[in-house]
């Protein structure tokens, strides 16, 4: 079988040598930029062909400068929705780069720059969101954090990093979500994103991990709370992806093996998470979807 070339794509970016390195070794300061990564990560620039399944609909989605949620706006775009990009201040650059291919598709980008760690900030985004796109039907709530650079286990818990970590994962899913119900109508849905550590959690990842099992049970509770509305809320656990989350919060060490842990061998590319989403966002494909979970993983288990 010939091979797509969204996978064709994947495999030129990582390398697996007798070492079984599979990217070069590299370190940045959290959030992390796009363009100082090596390589630069896909995001479906060049393959995603957009076939209507989002025509007209418009979507908030967090943390969409880079990464998954940059893949997931360009997808969404392509697919006919407006999108709104949430994004931290000092990644304007890289938000401005996710504006401009959601543009190029014939789209309206507006941009919505906060730290999503306070309640008052999580309602004036969904408030500049509204205001910019005329509405809301798809609010992805995707920005995440994690630290892993103070050590293993309990004794390189870092409380202050595992603040952060707990607001950006779940309070601000919590308090987002809650500002954008009022503007939310039948038809409309919410997906969260988790992670593979939610099943499969790391010592490395102690704080994270119970976030992203919190987001899995937040998601079912959701989706029965908001079900009666019509709103379907839907999870999407990704395994290893290439981003800037990665060199920006991990040993450099562990990034030069990210993604050798999987059946499939190698990291996945942004690029390579979209099509959940959109499957998800869809309110013909997903019309009976609501309180899953999805796992994008490169084969690691998600039950
Ligand atoms: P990424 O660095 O490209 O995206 C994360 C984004 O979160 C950042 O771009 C930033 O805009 C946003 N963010 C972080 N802290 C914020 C804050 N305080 N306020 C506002 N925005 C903030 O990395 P990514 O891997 O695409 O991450 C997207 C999601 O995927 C996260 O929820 C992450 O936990 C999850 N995830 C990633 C992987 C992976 O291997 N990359 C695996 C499982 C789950
Ligand atoms: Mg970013």
């Amino acid at each position: 079988m010939k091979k797509p070339d969204v996978v064709r794509n994947a495999e030129k970016l990582v390398r697996d040598d007798e070492e079984g390195k599979i990217f070069p070794s590299q370190q940045q300061t959290p959030p992390g930029l796009t363009g100082e990564m090596d390589p630069v990560p896909d995001h479906g620039e060049q393959t995603w062909r957009g076939r209507g399944r989002l025509e007209g609909l418009k979507a908030f989605i967090t943390g969409a400068d880079s990464g998954i949620g940059r893949a997931v706006a360009i997808a969404y775009a392509r697919e006919g929705a407006d999108v709104a990009i949430g994004y931290l201040p000092e990644e304007q650059v890289d938000a401005e780069e996710t504006a401009r291919v959601v543009e190029e598709a014939g789209r309206t980008a507006v941009l919505v720059p906060a730290d999503l760690r306070t309640n008052e900030e999580c309602v004036r985004s969904i408030g500049e969101a509204v205001e910019g796109l005329g509405g809301l039907d798809i609010l992805v709530n995707n920005a995440g954090y994690h630290w892993e650079r103070s050590g293993e286990g309990l004794e390189g818990l870092d409380l202050e990093e595992m603040d952060r970590t707990f607001r950006t994962n779940l309070n601000a899913i919590l308090w987002l979500s809650r500002a954008a119900l009022p503007h939310l109508g039948e038809g409309a849905s919410i997906i969260n994103t988790s992670s593979v550590q939610a099943y499969d959690p790391s010592t490395s990842l102690l704080d994270y991990a119970a976030t992203k099992a919190a987001v899995n049970n937040l998601t079912v509770n959701l989706a029965a709370d908001l079900g009666p509305k019509g709103i379907r809320v839907n999870a999407v656990a990704p395994g290893p992806i290439w981003t800037p989350l990665q060199p920006a919060t991990r040993f450099p060490e562990k990034v030069e093996s990210f993604g050798a842990n999987t059946p499939l061998g190698r990291a996945g590319q942004p690029s390579e998470m979209a099509g959940a989403y959109v499957f998800l966002a869809s309110p013909e494909e997903a019309s009976y979807v609501s309180g899953t979970v999805i796992g994008v993983t490169g084969g690691r288990p998600v039950f």
